[in-house]
Formats: structure tokens, C-alpha cells, sequence
């Protein structure tokens, strides 16, 4: 077993090391005061994007021809790099999400009109996406409950439905959605639904309000919107793969989705545990540096260790999917959704405490940080769906025996 970086890997990893360090960085500084309120990400965004594709920091997640051509192994240590400024790098790279998945889908299922249409803007960055799932009214975490009706009248289909916490969908730069509802609710559970292209300027589609996360808004990156579907015709070409297919694209689409947060919640953690050490070593209660208490110590090898499991089975979890294929490594994928945000939720939370009321504060990234990790414990996927699957998945080879 080999855990050294490949040479390509390497050379990725030391350009945007650079990167990091010449743009990302700096850009931190004044990057909230920059927000115009106008729910698009602030100007340097777009000056990044322009140094990224110079530098040939491009589209790195995606693996194939439309992107950069990087395994999932190869591409793990550099969005964890991302993940340590996570508002910035990711969208610099062309590398957030919701668009990676969204390009997913369409390089994998599109048509070839779609993808000319929707993947080829979405690969230059010109345009971004989001993907509309989950409805207020319904328990989301099972897709089978989903409402929206997806209907066919003559050359068109006609979208019906509400859905809310929409990542994305409140800039005004993202012009289609993905929306997922069904075709048949008569069908067996897991064909009954479909997943279908909305352009932002249909009629009947209304972006309704922005939905907040711990009272952030999060409209440097896009919000997450509520939104209304009401009797929304779109021709019949807009439908993505077969009537039916919906289910099996989204847990297609969701595999690689996962673990991209988890390699960058990885990065986040880095960072909070880099904080926390800096402000240990600098403040001193009682006479002596916060990091010679034996508490503030066990917090900072604790952190460590997490961090060196949580990397371990990102990297199998990533190795499997280049080896065997996203549907083989859907137990190591369930394994690190479940550990990887509350490991990097326990640690940020470990450097809030560390720094006293600065942690909560605008002054460090740490509250923003805790609030993204703790979201990610329900998005995607709550932790206790995950841990009922990976469960069920293990008692079933004792079942068969
Ligand atoms: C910041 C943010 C961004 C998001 N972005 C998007 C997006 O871009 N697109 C989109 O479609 N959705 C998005 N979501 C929604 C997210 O995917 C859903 O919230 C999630 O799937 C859960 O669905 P729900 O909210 O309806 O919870 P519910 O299905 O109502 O579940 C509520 C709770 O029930 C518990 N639970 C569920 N099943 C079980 C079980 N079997 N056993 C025990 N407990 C269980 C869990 O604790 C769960 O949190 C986002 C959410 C957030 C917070």
C-alpha cells in the first residue's frame, strides 16, 4: 500500500498550494464586506475563475473527458485544499457545489443537445445550477416521498410542486435547475420519478425567498431558496435519461456529491485545528499559554487523530470508487458521510471554545465553518438515513447466512 501522493498529484497539489497561498487567502480578507446583498458571489469570484483556468486549476473534480481527467484519489487532496477557505476556492476552481454535481449528471446522463446547451456553459463557468429535491411538506431524506408532479401533455411536460433549501438557486447567474419529481406515482417505488431541466426564466417558476442556515443567509455563495413550481412547461426534451430513471440518477449524482464535501470538510477541520494551535500558543488565562493546559492539549491531539481516521476512509472511499465503481463503494461513501461532518464539527467547535468569543465572532471563519459542517449532517442526506442503510446492509449478510 502506497500512501505517498502520485507525481500528477503532486503537481496539482503544489500549483494550488500557490494558489492558495498568492489568491485565496487574501481574498478572505474584505470578502464579506465586498457581499452586495444581491445574492451573487462578490467580484473576485470572477477575477479568481480567470487565474484558475491560467493556472489550469479547471473543473478538477470532474473525472473523463469534459473535465480535468483526475481520478477521485488524485482529486481528494486538492478539494480538501479548497475546503479550507470553502466560499472562495471552490467556486474559483469551478469546483462548488451544487454545480459538480449538476455537471455530473449531465456528462453522464445528458443528451447530447442537453449537454451542449446546459454542461458546456456550466464547464466555462458562465452560468451555475442547483438542483431541486427536497419540499417542505414532505419528509425529503426518503425520495420516494416526493410530491412534485412531472406530467406529460403532448411535446411538453408540466412541473407542478414547492420546494425549499434550494443551494444556489437565489443568484441571479443561476439559470437551470435540475428538479426532481414524479412521472408515476403508480409505478414501483423506485421508478416513480424523474428528473427534468427547468430553465430560470420559464414561466410559473418563482423564486419565492431565501431560506437561512443559523441566520446566515449564505448569499456570498447563492443562498438556498424556496421555490414554486406552478403548472411549468418545458418541452419533453428536457427530461434527463427515461421517464422513471430520477431515483437511480440522484443516487448516481449524490456518490461523488458526498464525498467532495467530505474531502473538503477534511480541509475545513485542517484549518479550524491550525487556529486553534496559533490561539493557544498566542493567549494566556491564568499565567500560562492556553496550549500547556492538559485540556486545551487533549483537544488538539484528539483533533489530529480524527482528522488522520476521517483522511483514511475518505482516501478507501475515493480509491473505490476509481476501482471498482461509485455503486462498490456505496458502504465507504455512507461511512464517511456519517463521520466526516461531525468529526470536522467537533473539532471546529474545539477551536471556537479555544478562542473564547472571538470563535463566534465575524473576526475568524470558525462560526461560519462550525454552521456549514453542522449543515451537513442533514444535507445530502441526514446522518441517521446513512447509518440505517449502512446497517441494514450489514445485517443483511448475517440474514442471508
Ligand atoms: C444548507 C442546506 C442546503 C441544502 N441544499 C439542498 C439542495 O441544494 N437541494 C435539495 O434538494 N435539498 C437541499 N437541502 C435539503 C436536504 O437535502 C434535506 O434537508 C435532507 O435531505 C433531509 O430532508 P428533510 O429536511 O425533509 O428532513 P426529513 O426527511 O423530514 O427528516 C428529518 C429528520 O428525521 C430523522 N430521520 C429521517 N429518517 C430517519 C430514520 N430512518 N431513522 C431515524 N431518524 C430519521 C433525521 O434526523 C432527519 O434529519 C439542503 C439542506 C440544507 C440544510
Amino acid at each position: 500500500m502506497d500512501f505517498a501522493y502520485d507525481e500528477k498529484t503532486e503537481d496539482y497539489r503544489k500549483r494550488l498550494l500557490a494558489f492558495m497561498d498568492e489568491y485565496v487567502y487574501p481574498a478572505e480578507e474584505g470578502f464579506d464586506e465586498a457581499y452586495r446583498g444581491d445574492w451573487s458571489p462578490p467580484p473576485v469570484i470572477a477575477e479568481l475563475q480567470a487565474r484558475a483556468k491560467l493556472a489550469g486549476l479547471w473543473n478538477l473534480f470532474l473525472p473523463g473527458e469534459h473535465g480535468a481527467g483526475l481520478t477521485n484519489l488524485q482529486y481528494a487532496p486538492l478539494a480538501e485544499l479548497t475546503g479550507r477557505s470553502p466560499w472562495i476556492a471552490p467556486p474559483a476552481l469551478n469546483c462548488a457545489a451544487p454545480d459538480t454535481g449538476n455537471m455530473e449528471v449531465l456528462a453522464e446522463f445528458g443528451s447530447p443537445e442537453q449537454r451542449e446547451r446546459w454542461l458546456r456553459p456550466l464547464l466555462d463557468g458562465t452560468v451555475r445550477s442547483a438542483f431541486a429535491m427536497t419540499e417542505p411538506q414532505v419528509a425529503s431524506s426518503d425520495a420516494t416521498n416526493i410530491g412534485t408532479r412531472i406530467v406529460r401533455e403532448g411535446d411538453e411536460y408540466v412541473i407542478t410542486g414547492r420546494k425549499f433549501y434550494i443551494s444556489g438557486a437565489m443568484n441571479p447567474q443561476c439559470r437551470i435547475f435540475i428538479v426532481m419529481g414524479k412521472t408515476d406515482p403508480d409505478a414501483a417505488r423506485h421508478v416513480q420519478q424523474s428528473m427534468i431541466l427547468v430553465p430560470r426564466d420559464t414561466p410559473g417558476l418563482t423564486v419565492r425567498r431565501g431560506m437561512t442556515v443559523f441566520g446566515y443567509d449564505d448569499g456570498d455563495h447563492g443562498g438556498h431558496a424556496e421555490m414554486v413550481f406552478d403548472g411549468v412547461r418545458v418541452p419533453a426534451a428536457n427530461l434527463i435519461g427515461e421517464e422513471g430513471s430520477g431515483f437511480a440518477i440522484s443516487q448516481a449524482r449524490l456518490g461523488p456529491g458526498r464525498i467532495h464535501h467530505c474531502m473538503r470538510l477534511l480541509g475545513m477541520a485542517e484549518r479550524a485545528l491550525e487556529l486553534m494551535c496559533r490561539r493557544s500558543l498566542a493567549r494566556t488565562p491564568f499565567g500560562k499559554p492556553l496550549a500547556e493546559q492538559g485540556v486545551v492539549q487533549e483537544w488538539i491531539a484528539e483533533s489530529r487523530v480524527r482528522i488522520e481516521q476521517a483522511r483514511l476512509l475518505v482516501l478507501k472511499a475515493a480509491w473505490l470508487m476509481d476501482t471498482v465503481g461509485n455503486k462498490g463503494a456505496h458502504t465507504e461513501i455512507q461511512a464517511i458521510k456519517i463521520i466526516v461532518p461531525s468529526t470536522a464539527e467537533w473539532i471546529i467547535d474545539k477551536a471556537i471554545q479555544a478562542h473564547g468569543a472571538a470563535g463566534v465572532g465575524q473576526d475568524t471563519p470558525l462560526a461560519r465553518l462550525w454552521s456549514a459542517a453542522r449543515t451537513l449532517r442533514l444535507a445530502d442526506g441526514p446522518d441517521e438515513v446513512h447509518k440505517r442503510s449502512l446497517a441494514r446492509r450489514e445485517l443483511h449478510r448475517y440474514r442471508q447466512a
